[in-house]
């Protein structure tokens, strides 16, 4: 069975209103609850598009109660070193190398931002996917979330205290093997072109897309041969073509 998952990336009070209402009003279209990952304390440039929406927290709150799954993304977003951590996919991040001391500062912060808007996040990803271990001891000891949507696999594992959904590709395509991905998209800069793709993905494949609440991951277990083979395979291939 194939399931199909979509995030939304860099949700703040200064994103691309607009932009966002048609990925809103593209999803309740086909019933599709998106997770969508939200900056407390956005500080980074690129994020501040529209001047501050008066409303936004109100909006966030609506997303909660129709039963997206809220993320936390970060906490300011600012790229402040240049290690890879365990998601190699860049070589910048706001938490991989930083000390644990202000990864716990960042994610308890962060966590309080959101819960005084009366949103509880239940997943974290890190700008750029970057992150270490240091970034899961301060979400165990400073938050109730468990479960991070990112690395690369074809369905969730367990690994620690943590559970790993997977998350592959910045745009919807047809997988070829058994397993739940989640689809990734930012608003903010996507064109006509971004949006019909995406809505034609959709009218093909509706049956296989599902919310993360019905995900099942009671008894995930560990990652698989198979994954952690498809993994080494992935950041491999990258290496060679030299993305940083
Ligand atoms: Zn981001």
């Amino acid at each position: 069975m194939k399931q199909y998952l979509i995030r939304l990336d860099d949700a703040c009070p200064t994103m691309d209103v607009e932009r966002w209402q048609r990925m809103e009003c593209l999803l309740d279209k086909y019933g599709i609850r998106p997770m969508v990952g939200i900056i407390p304390a956005n500080a980074d440039p690129k994020q501040k598009i529209d001047t501050e929406d008066s409303i936004f927290w109100q909006n966030a709150l609506q997303w909660q109660e129709k039963g997206w799954a809220i993320a936390l993304h970060g906490f300011d977003h600012c790229y402040i070193s240049s290690d890879a951590g365990m998601n190699p996919l860049w070589t910048r991040s706001e938490f991989a190398g930083v000390s644990l001391a202000e990864q716990k500062r960042k994610i308890r912060d962060g966590v309080a931002i959101l819960k005084s808007h009366r949103l509880e996040p239940k997943y974290f990803f890190a700008p750029s996917h970057t992150f270490d271990n240091n970034t899961l001891i301060a979400l165990k000891e400073d938050s109730d979330i468990r479960i991070i949507s990112d690395t690369i696999a074809t369905k969730p594992y367990k690994q620690g205290d943590f559970i790993f959904v997977p998350q592959i590709g910045g745009h919807c395509v047809n997988m070829l093997l058994p397993g739940v991905y989640t689809f990734c998209f930012h608003p903010n800069t996507m064109n006509d072109d971004a949006f019909n793709a995406l809505e034609s993905f959709i009218q093909k494949h509706k049956e296989e897309f599902f919310g993360f609440d019905e995900l099942d991951l009671n008894g995930v277990k560990r990652k698989s041969m198979k994954d952690k083979v498809i993994s080494w395979l992935y950041f491999t291939q990258r290496k060679l073509r030299g993305i940083k």
